[in-house]
């Protein structure tokens, strides 16, 4: 399969757009819209009304949005920057992928 190889609790890269640089961990990927969220990127504001009845207080909360998988790279610990993953197979037969510069192996098991 082609793309971004991108999937839940993976440590990516932000390559482009308002957060460049940060990187993160992937909280869901939605497949359809080719986007995923990342903890702490692509924060948005929401101004929250206080309601009494609820006991809500009301505010501002931030929360992420959600971020292209394009803008995305898996990030590698190794490199300490955004990299190509290239895929394999581990010995017992798992296809997983790695870090196309170092070979540091991304998958950390479920
Ligand atoms: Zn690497």
């Amino acid at each position: 399969m082609a793309g971004p190889f991108i999937r839940k609790n993976d440590m990516v890269f932000v390559r482009t757009g308002k957060d460049k640089g940060k990187t993160g961990k992937v909280l869901t990927v939605d497949a359809a819209s080719r986007r995923a969220i990342v903890e702490g990127v692509a924060m948005v504001k929401h101004f929250i009304r206080p309601d009494r009845s609820k006991n809500v207080q009301g505010g501002v909360m931030e929360k992420e949005s959600k971020v292209p998988l394009s803008r995305l790279m898996l990030y590698c610990p190794e490199c300490a920057q955004g990299v190509r993953a290239r895929a394999m197979k581990l010995e017992d037969g798992t296809r997983a992928r790695a870090c196309a510069k170092c070979g540091t192996v991304f998958e950390t098991g479920k």
